[in-house]
């Protein structure tokens, strides 16, 4: 990473997610539908942002009033909008999601195509990517063209200019053709990041072991990584380096809604490590670091929706202190 950078740019999806204004009902039975501006990568870029780190996102948004309104999102939250194009002919990503009474998550997602997956690689912002000490992106923007060949572009830039590569594949099976393309895609960059973070559901469904033992783990290790995590909800997470590993338990919140606290788990750790480069080496800083990004992990879980509840740096000092 080249010393005295600090921009985070997280490159990928922003969209809507439309949630029912009652629980526990299915998509059909929902009376009515909020808006709640999403998509994993801006919900990073905006967690840095919240921290008080520059932070910058890269995607593509419809030329339509919900892709003016996710820029404004971006802007009112200091996010740099640079890398953020239009498509004049397709729409804004929305996602109708609820969680049904009998525990279900049921997902209608309009993208046939949407903006997002027609970014190319063209219309990347070369001049800003090279700017990052950080690289962020998840796996979504490798299920279709051009935004696929975009995306490895993006990488593959970023890389040549100094920037350490982050990857949060970020699940979602129902936007991919099949298990087994999901699997063999998400695992076509593994080899190139410095820094991977898998939940405890993504990493039963890349080894296929419901296990979160250490041997387990490191069939997703690297040499080439700097940084392997593993997040556990309420339980934290399980950190691996090339010399060390180890667990950091989270805090206890009164959890609402956890959407979001993954990516707010991921900004503030790439926030941290912006700023001291040097704790991906030493241990020490890097469990103050892991402890840093469970608080704002746990507080994201205390409000509803992602944006809304992801913290400033002031109120996850303040939760690390009180506990
Ligand atoms: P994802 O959203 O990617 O599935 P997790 O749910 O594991 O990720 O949450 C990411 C991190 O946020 C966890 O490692 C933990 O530090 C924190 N976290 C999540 N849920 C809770 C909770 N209920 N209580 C405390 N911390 C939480």
């Amino acid at each position: 990473m080249a010393a005295g950078r600090e921009l985070v740019v997280s490159f990928g999806e922003m969209l809507i997610d439309f949630v029912p204004t009652v629980a526990g009902v299915s998509l059909a039975e929902a009376p009515a539908f909020l808006k709640a501006p999403g998509g994993a990568p801006a919900n990073v870029a905006i967690a840095v942002s919240r921290l008080g780190g520059g932070a910058a996102f890269v995607g593509k948004l419809g030329d339509d009033e919900f892709g003016r309104m996710l820029t404004a999102i971006l802007r009112d939250n200091g996010v740099d909008g640079g890398g953020v194009v239009f498509d004049a002919g397709a729409r804004t990503a929305l996602a109708f999601v609820t969680l049904r009474a009998d525990g279900e998550r049921e997902f209608m997602f309009y993208r046939n195509p949407s903006a997002d997956m027609l970014l190319t690689a063209d219309e990347l912002n070369v001049e800003l990517i090279k700017r990052a000490a950080v690289f962020h992106y998840g796996s979504i923007s490798l299920i279709a063209e051009p935004c696929r060949t975009a995306h490895l572009r993006a990488m593959e830039i970023a890389k040549e200019a100094g920037a350490l590569l982050s990857y949060d594949p970020n699940l979602r099976e129902a936007l991919w053709p099949s298990r087994e393309e999901a699997r063999t895609q998400i695992l076509s960059i593994w080899d190139q990041a410095d820094i991977v973070k898998v939940s405890e559901v993504e990493l039963e469904f890349l080894t296929g072991i419901d296990s979160v033992e250490d041997d387990v783990v490191m069939k997703l290790w690297r040499p080439t990584m700097k940084l392997l995590l593993v997040t556990l909800g309420d339980q934290g997470c399980k950190y691996y380096a090339r010399d060390f590993h180890g667990a950091v338990p989270s805090f206890k919140v009164q959890q609402v809604d956890t959407t979001g606290a993954g990516d707010a788990f991921v900004g503030a750790l790439l926030r941290r490590i912006v700023k001291d480069p040097s704790s991906l080496q030493d241990e020490k800083k890097l469990v103050e670091s892991i402890k840093f990004a469970n608080a704002c992990g746990a507080i994201t879980t205390t409000k509803k929706g992602a944006i809304p509840s992801l913290p400033t740096e002031a109120e996850v000092l303040q939760l690390i202190e009180k506990a």
